[in-house]
């Protein structure tokens, strides 16, 4: 069990304290609004009325003793700024902000904020990379090139190969990490596994190279 501080209470700082508590771990929340640290008060493990902007209230809190800190204030820019100031200052650790403009990006990430999340952004890219490429059902970030993805054998020319014998590292610049079967077995990507119809596999390789392998395979 971990603990946690979630600043602001709208419908992502909410979503993240559900999770949160769901599974398993403390969680403080803070808000200035009344009505949303009602509806909270008896999910959270303790919930506070205060202006996370004044110093005090987060000195109070011991911000610096939490297993992670999430600022989800979004659209009132300069106490989101403030807030993840006055958190990273006080020696917080794992510092996720939310942020809703490019600028406040720029600024938090500036500030040393650990992880920035744009959840309308994300959701927005997520969903446009799914109706441009369905057979590529889930895709991770490993740099600004690299991607990992999870795509299904569809093509009956792959069926019954070992990764060896599809050759996919030499033609299609991927590298198959991972091997899900239909029956629930799986093994890591070695050049003996065999792969066939509705494997799912687990690609690492560049976005482009990616989308290119997920059309043939
Ligand atoms: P979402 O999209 O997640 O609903 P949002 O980007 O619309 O959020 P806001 O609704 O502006 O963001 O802020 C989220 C929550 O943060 C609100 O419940 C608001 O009361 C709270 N909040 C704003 N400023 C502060 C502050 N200085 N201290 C504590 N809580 C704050
Ligand atoms: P060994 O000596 O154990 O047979 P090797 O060094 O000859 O191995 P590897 O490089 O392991 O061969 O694999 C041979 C070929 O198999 C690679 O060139 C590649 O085409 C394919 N291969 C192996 N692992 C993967 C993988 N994870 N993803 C995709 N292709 C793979
Ligand atoms: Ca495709």
């Amino acid at each position: 069990m971990k603990s946690f501080c979630v600043i602001g209470l709208g419908r992502f700082g909410s979503s993240v304290v559900l999770s949160l508590v769901k599974n398993g771990h403390e969680v403080v929340a803070i808000d200035t609004d009344a009505k949303k640290i009602d509806d909270y008060k008896d999910i959270a493990t303790h919930v506070m009325i205060a202006d996370a902007t004044d110093e005090r209230v987060l000195k109070n809190v011991e911000i610096d003793k939490f297993d992670g800190v999430v600022v989800a204030i979004g659209k009132n820019v300069q106490a989101s700024i403030l807030t993840t100031m006055i958190v990273i200052e006080a020696g917080a650790k794992n510092v996720v902000a939310k942020a809703t403009t490019d600028v406040q990006i720029k600024v938090l990430t500036k500030i040393g904020a650990d992880k920035i999340i744009q959840p309308e952004k994300d959701a927005g890219e997520r969903v446009a990379d799914n109706l441009a490429h369905p057979d590529i059902s889930e895709y991770l970030d490993l740099s600004d090139d690299y991607s990992f993805a999870k795509i299904i054998v569809k093509n009956s020319k792959f069926n019954g190969l070992t990764l060896f014998q599809a050759n996919l590292t030499q033609d299609y610049h991927v590298n198959v990490a991972f091997v899900k079967k239909a029956d629930g077995s799986a093994s890591i990507g070695r050049h003996n596994t065999k792969i066939v119809l509705d494997d799912v596999l687990y690609v690492v390789g560049t976005k482009a190279d990616i989308e290119k392998f997920s059309e043939i395979i």
